[in-house]
């Protein structure tokens, strides 16, 4: 217990907010000491004595965001992207994201895997908000069970392959179904880039042949089907091998579908989506400037897009990710003739609350979300701010096996957002807070923007503006996989709507 609790203050109460998590809503104050929620208290009592009091009456608190994808400064071939992890976790903070994951990949065949993470592991000591990082593979060799042995050890509970870019980062079948394997004996997350690389080669060797293989057909090199080839077999070995996998950045419904098959046959499978396949379709390589919109997969019909949404809303997708890759209008321009040559990736970790909340409102059978008036049962067509939650928040602390985060309780972290659903802005690309010049959502009016802003206790987005913490980002040490769902589920704080709980009670055991 702080000095500041011995005398009855703490240092932050959050007042009168529709305080929202995964599994429910209610109008109360969140309290906060010493980095973490101490209390939710009704509402209908006086507001806790605090060094200061957030008044959130008419708006709505949910967890701080976790974004389970992030690439800082990454290296890919001669790319470098332009943010390090001081601007990439400030602009989460803008955002709404309190801890942001990214991957210690290796640059070339010379780094390991453990090497790669160790050097994450130290760039991260400049993050403003907590860290935590996957490991990736990309040939095997019998050093690799040590290596993640030691990734474990230091609290990197999940390694990412790419089943395409042959040459840089694929990794063989054999490499992914033994990296899957030694993840099930050391209780681990196997990430996966699905995309059937035979298929995207070919079809790409194809396209140049033909002369169209500048930025305008970059969709056109890269079918539905191969990434949908490409999450089956992954599937199945990861049936085959009894491994909880994770897809990232699901563009197609029927990629999402497959896991949804999978897993009714207990397969532990997840499937992740990125914003931008949320709202964008691949009228974008016709637009003015294709090159804001090069990634993989790039962006789908317009019809995909609209399925995607459908399974954003009906749970289907289990997280929202940024796919954060930030490179700037120079480097996208640089080879625009070829996408061979381009970096591909998009900025996005500071416009993923918005996009994704937008994108699931406009969905949802929507009406006054945060008018929950004074009973705080609001009635917003059956629960799209939870749905929010998870999506944002909830369902990638569980998945990740990140301790403390993803949920307003006692004893979680003080990682909370305010904001105000029905508030709209429009988004200027030049006047983000990423380390390049552009968005891909310039122009887009969204809803889902943070007003306020507390990482580990600290307000660091207020009505005047940001106020930088400093390195004062944690790499958070991730649970093993099986062990963070057994926990969840004898933790029912976490997991139920949020407990009314008196001022000053003990923080659970293991919270
Ligand atoms: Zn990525």
């Amino acid at each position: 217990m702080s000095a500041a609790q011995r005398n009855g203050v703490a240092s932050l109460v959050i007042a009168h907010g529709l305080v929202v998590n995964a599994a429910g809503r209610r109008l109360a104050h969140v309290v906060v000491d010493a980095g973490r929620v101490t209390a939710v208290v009704d509402a209908a009592e006086p507001v806790p004595a605090a060094e200061r009091v957030i008044d959130a009456s008419g708006r709505v608190v949910i967890p701080g965001g976790i974004d389970g994808h992030c690439h800082v400064a990454q290296v890919t071939g001669r790319w470098r992207t332009l943010d390090d992890y001081a601007v990439t976790s400030a602009a989460a903070l803008w955002g709404g994201t309190t801890t942001i994951m990214d991957f210690g990949i290796p640059r070339d065949a010379q780094e390991t895997p453990l090497e790669a993470a160790a050097n994450k592991l130290a760039l991260a000591a400049g993050a403003r908000c907590d860290v935590a990082l996957h490991g990736a593979v990309i040939d095997w060799d019998e050093t690799v069970p040590a290596q993640l042995e030691e990734l474990a050890r230091l609290g990197v509970r999940s390694v990412k392959m790419y089943m395409t870019n042959r040459g840089s980062t694929m990794a063989d079948n054999d490499t992914v179904l033994k990296v899957m394997r030694e993840m099930v004996r050391l209780d681990g997350l196997t990430y996966i880039h699905a995309e059937h690389d035979a298929m995207i080669a070919d079809c790409t060797q194809e396209h140049a042949d033909a002369g169209r293989i500048g930025i305008g057909h970059l969709h056109e090199t890269r079918p539905e089907l191969a990434e949908e080839a490409s999450v089956r077999e992954v599937l199945a070995m990861a049936e085959y091998a009894g491994a909880p996998v994770y897809f990232v950045h699901q563009s197609t419904p029927g990629a999402v579908d497959l896991v949804a098959e999978a897993r009714a046959r207990g397969v532990e499978a997840h499937s992740e989506t990125c914003p931008h396949y949320l709202v964008l379709d691949d009228g974008v390589y016709s637009s003015r400037f294709p090159e804001w919109y090069a990634c993989c997969p790039p962006m789908r019909s317009a019809e995909t897009v609209a399925a995607l949404r459908e399974r954003f809303a009906d749970g289907s997708i289990h997280t929202v990710s940024s796919d954060h890759s930030c490179y700037d209008l120079t480097q996208k321009r640089e080879r625009t003739d070829d996408i061979r040559q381009m970096p591909h990736g998009l900025p996005g970790v500071e416009t993923r609350m918005p996009v994704a909340f937008t994108a699931l409102a406009e969905g949802w059978e929507y009406a006054d979300p945060a008018g929950a008036g004074a009973s705080g049962d609001a009635h917003d067509g059956g629960g799209l701010l939870e749905r929010f939650v998870d999506l944002f928040a909830a369902a990638p602390a569980r998945i990740n096996a990140l301790p403390g985060k993803g949920a307003i309780a006692p004893g979680f972290d003080a990682d909370l957002v305010v904001f105000d659903p029905s508030e709209a802005r429009t988004v200027d690309g030049g006047g983000l807070h990423m380390g390049t010049d552009f968005s891909p959502f310039h122009g887009r009016r969204l809803r889902g923007w943070p007003q306020h802003v507390v990482a580990g206790g600290r307000v660091v987005l207020d009505e005047e503006g940001f106020h930088d913490p400093g390195p004062v980002g944690r790499v958070v040490a991730r649970l093993g996989y099986r062990e963070s769902l057994a926990r969840a589920r004898a933790l029912p704080a976490a997991a139920v709507p949020v407990p009314a709980t008196p001022v000053g009670a003990a923080v659970p055991e293991g919270a």
